[in-house]
Formats: structure tokens, sequence, C-alpha cells
């Protein structure tokens, strides 16, 4: 049996890096024996199941006897359960949050000499369940439900500073198109139907995004109308492709008592050694064009400016200081 050591839990609760947390959990369960617990977390969002992953993103890929378990021990009113599974050798935990999301944790434990104490485990889940859920509220848009700016900055910074160890650390994909949208005449919408009708506009192309952009892919709430994306191993020609395809089904989508919305669209290459300033300056020229060309467009940063329809974004650097 592990010793529970209380202090530990004030520290897990200043992690704030879903990937962090993960790590810090395992080590609190079984400290030294942490390659002998093996911890999933699954959550439950419009009766579906996904598989929370390391890097805080949503994966479906259930393997069919866990999600066989799921389905039939965990109901969504079924919360604060516990099961022993002794086909998949795991515990269960179930676990709602003051929120409508559910959650299930399952532990599996290799060595059988290091069983984990009941008591001991389901403290740690709620716990931990806590912790994710205000993970979740401090980085997530009230509105829309994506990534918010403050994710955005953190998240961006990790990308461009730590690409190679993030790659290693997190998962096996690597952020290649940076992408900014921002929707056309969207002051009309509000002034013509009314700010809870334009609400209704962000949230709903906000779902539309979801649904068209891959699990792995980075989707944020820059501001007001406006989003940024990263987009995960992906040429640029097939980036094209994608974003035309989600400005058409923009476009074409009937969004309740707006007649039409339209949205433009600047992309970059997520180039290493750029700055986060330059990245966005490059998908937000890009974006620009659009603004002050067609509108309902994609454009991509490299294209304009080695056609030389826009100038070239320079590098920024920071001023020097004179030492007199
Ligand atoms: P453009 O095509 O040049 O982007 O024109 P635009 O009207 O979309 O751009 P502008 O920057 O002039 O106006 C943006 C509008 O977005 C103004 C603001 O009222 C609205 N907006 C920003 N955030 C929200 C929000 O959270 N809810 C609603 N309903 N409107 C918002
Ligand atoms: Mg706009
Ligand atoms: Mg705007």
């Amino acid at each position: 049996m592990t010793e529970c050591k209380y202090y530990s839990f004030y520290a897990l609760a200043k992690i704030n890096d879903p990937e962090q947390l993960h790590e810090a959990f395992q080590q609190q369960i079984a400290p030294g024996h942490t390659d002998k617990i093996d911890i999933e977390v699954f959550q439950n969002s419009d009766s579906r199941w996904n598989r929370l992953t390391r890097s805080g993103a949503l994966d479906q890929n259930i393997p069919e006897q866990i999600l066989a378990t799921l389905t039939q021990k965990f109901g969504v009113q079924d919360v604060g359960s516990w099961y022993y599974d002794s086909d998949i050798g795991g515990w269960f935990c179930s676990y709602k949050p003051l929120t409508s999301k559910h959650f299930v944790l399952l532990v599996k434990c290799s060595d059988p000499d290091k069983l984990i104490e009941e008591e001991y485990l389901q403290f740690l889940f709620h716990f931990y369940c806590h912790q994710l859920q205000m993970l979740q509220g401090t980085y997530r848009d009230a509105l829309t439900g994506l990534y918010n700016r403050r994710a955005f900055n953190e998240k961006m910074q990790q990308l461009l500073e730590h690409s190679n160890d993030y790659k290693r650390r997190a998962m096996n994909f690597s952020p290649t198109v940076y992408v900014m949208l921002d929707i056309d005449n969207f002051k009309s919408v509000n002034d013509n139907m009314g700010h809870l009708y334009g609400d209704e506009v962000l949230l709903l192309l906000a779902q539309q995004m979801t649904d068209s952009f891959r699990e792995n892919d980075l989707l944020f709430r820059y501001g007001g109308e406006e989003f940024a994306m990263v987009l995960m191993d992906i040429t640029t020609e097939q980036a094209q492709q994608s974003l035309q395809r989600f400005r058409q089904k923009i476009a074409a989508y009937d969004f309740p008592n707006v007649d039409q919305v339209t949205i433009s669209i600047g992309f970059t290459r997520f180039d290493k050694g750029l700055q986060l300033e330059e990245l966005i300056r490059q998908a937000d020229s890009a974006l620009y064009y659009c603004k002050t060309t067609t509108r309902n467009a994609v454009h991509s940063y490299q294209e304009l400016a080695e056609k030389k329809l826009i100038p070239a974004v320079k590098a920024t650097k920071s001023p020097s200081v004179e030492i007199s």
C-alpha cells in the first residue's frame, strides 16, 4: 500500500498543465512505481465517450473492451461508483465534477503486490477530476468551448520553443500550419439581429470548426469574432484545400435568422525558429489581404509574399540597448 502524503496535493493543485498533471498524478499514486501504474481518463460528453489524452485532446479511439465497460457499467446518471474489472485488470472510477461532463478513470496496476487501497485511490480520483475541471475552466472560452486566449499564449509558446520536446513527450505529431480566421462583416449581424444572434453564430461556427478539423489540431477563440488554429502534419496544399472546403461549408451553412455568414482566412507555415509575433503577423497579413480584396476567401502568406501582393514580414529584433 502506498503512503498517502497529503501535503503533495497542494503541490498538485499548482500544476496548470494537463500533461504535467497526468504525470504528477501517477507519481502521487505510487511514487517509485509509476512504471507499473497505468492511468487512462475517459470523458463522456453528449453521450459519447472520449479518451482524454495527455496533451488535453480528446481521442475517440477507445479499445472495444474498455468502451463496452464504460457503456454498460457507467450510465450518465451513474456517478461516484467503483468497479473492478478483472478481465481488464483495473479499477474504473466514475466521477462527475460540478458540470455536465462525466469522467471515468481507469487505473491499472501490473504488479499485484502494489494494489492500491481503494479509499486512497478514490480520494485521488476526486481531487484529480476537480483539478481537470478547473483547468478546463481556465483554458476554455465560456461561449464556444474552444481554447481561450490564455491557452493560446501558453500553447503557442510551448509549440514554438519546445517543438521537439513537445512532440517527444506528448504525441507523435507536429504543428505545420498556423491559421487565422475572421467573420466577415460581423458587426452588421449584431447591428441587424442583436448580440444574442451574434453569439449564436459564434457558437455554431466553433462547432463547425470542431467537426471539420482533426482531433489533434488546436482550435482557439483568439478574441471577439476571430479564431486561430494550429493544424498538425499537413502540407500547405492540403491546408489550402481543407480551409477552402471549410470556408465553403460556412458560406452554405444555414445560421438561424441570418441570411449568410462568410469568413476570411489567412494562413502561414509553422516554421521552427519563428517568433510568435512573426507567425501572427504573417497569417494576419494574409487575412488582411482577404479583407481588403474580396472577403470570403482563403490566402496563404507565402504565396502572397512570393507574388509580391503583400510585403514580407520581417523578423522583429529586440531593441538594442545603448550603453553610454
Ligand atoms: P470585417 O469583415 O472587416 O472583419 O468586419 P467586422 O464587422 O466583422 O469587423 P469589426 O472589427 O468592425 O467588428 C467586429 C464585431 O464583432 C464588433 C463586435 O460587436 C462583434 N463581437 C466581438 N465579440 C463578440 C461577441 O462575443 N458576441 C457578439 N455577438 N459580437 C461580438
Ligand atoms: Mg470580422
Ligand atoms: Mg475582427
